[in-house]
């Protein structure tokens, strides 16, 4: 059973990342790990952030989606988790997959600081009123954790400022901001308790390590399961296609049968990023079409894109290429949720005794 327990964390550990262009949700650990009515076991256990990791991968069709956990250091020294437990707390931590805020520090204002600059959904297991973001409620259901969808409050801030240069935190070896990406890539936001940006594991002020292009993570779904992921930057727009001339653009042809072969083009749509503001024009043969959402709960609408023309997309947007084959962002849930098991589940090697033990007397 011990080695079940670490295959099952060593898959968790591969879905935990700080990188919010990775990640599909953002979460606090030890809520998640506290979550008892999810089997009526021990009071924390590392195991149940797999089901949270399951549940979102369910939600989004992906499974390679990131989660983005945070907990406070007072985790590592809790004896409800085991001794190994907290050893795989400090691995994480040390490895930066996961942010470890300092003793006593507020994780549920950071985890909706993440989100507000971000615009990545929370998820909780208690509602956030007044969160002007897209919050999951997790819920434990019969076929498991259901992650339900509020409706928006209003529409996701546009990326914060902070977000628009890379920083570095000047502690040695910091674990988060602790070394500057390559141009392109994301970045966990810094802190801004107070306006200036501070790392949220030391409380050090951030050093400006220069300009970062916008980025915005995009995934193709076919037949609902997520097949391809790519980052658009405002220096890079990119092409979905069939076989696109650009060797660097996203190529879907493997994932396509006789009929949508001949209907997608080789260059069916170009993506870019101008002035925050994600843009699609169909530059195919056979068209393509915008299912339009006001919100995660509204009804898609049908909307026409002309040939040539660049058209704004809106956050919770798809565009129709070919019926079942979408493109959306990678962090909004597509209107038709796909039911059933999770894609790449990371319980599959997880002890299902350890889930069933009867709650404690
Ligand atoms: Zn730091």
């Amino acid at each position: 059973m011990r080695f079940e327990t670490s295959r099952a964390l060593d898959a968790i550990e591969r879905r935990l990342n700080v990188d919010p262009l990775a990640t599909g949700g953002i979460i606090d650990l030890v809520e998640a790990a506290r979550s008892v009515d999810l089997d009526g076991g021990r009071p924390a256990a590392l195991l149940r952030l797999g089901q949270f990791i399951d549940a979102l991968s369910r939600r989004l069709g992906d499974g390679n989606t990131g989660l983005y956990a945070i907990a406070e250091r007072g985790a590592m020294s809790d004896t409800d988790f085991t001794s190994n437990e907290r050893m795989v707390l400090r691995r994480w931590s040390d490895d930066g997959l996961i942010e470890m805020l300092p003793p006593g520090a507020r994780v549920n204002a950071r985890v909706r600081e993440v989100a507000h600059l971000t615009g990545v959904p929370v998820i909780t297991r208690s509602p956030l009123p007044g969160h002007p973001g897209p919050v999951y409620l997790a819920i434990a259901g019969q076929g498991g954790l259901e992650l339900s969808l509020a409706p928006a409050i209003g529409s996701t801030p546009r990326p914060h400022p902070v977000l628009q240069r890379y920083w570095r935190c000047p502690a040695a070896d910091c674990p988060v901001l602790g070394r500057v990406p390559a141009q392109g890539a994301g970045q966990a936001p810094p802190a801004l308790p107070s306006g200036a940006p501070i790392c949220p594991r030391h409380g050090d002020r951030l050093i400006d390590a220069g300009p970062r292009p916008l980025a915005m993570a995009l995934a193709v779904r076919i037949n609902g399961v997520v097949r391809s992921r790519f980052l658009v930057t405002a220096a890079r727009p990119m092409v979905v296609g069939r076989a696109p001339d650009d060797p660097s653009g996203v190529t879907i042809g493997k994932w396509l049968n006789d009929e949508s072969s001949r209907r997608v083009s080789r260059n069916h749509l170009r993506f870019e990023l101008r002035d925050g503001m994600l843009l699609v024009t169909d530059v195919s043969t056979n068209g393509a079409a915008i299912l339009a959402r006001t919100g995660p709960t509204a009804q898609p609408r049908e909307a026409d894109l002309h040939r040539g023309e660049p058209k704004a997309l809106g956050e919770w947007d798809e565009v129709e290429i070919y019926p079942e084959i979408t493109v959306g962002r990678a962090d909004r849930p597509p209107a038709d949720a796909p039911r059933g098991t999770a894609p790449n589940s990371v319980m599959a090697d997880a002890p299902t005794i350890a889930m069933r033990l009867p709650p404690p007397r």
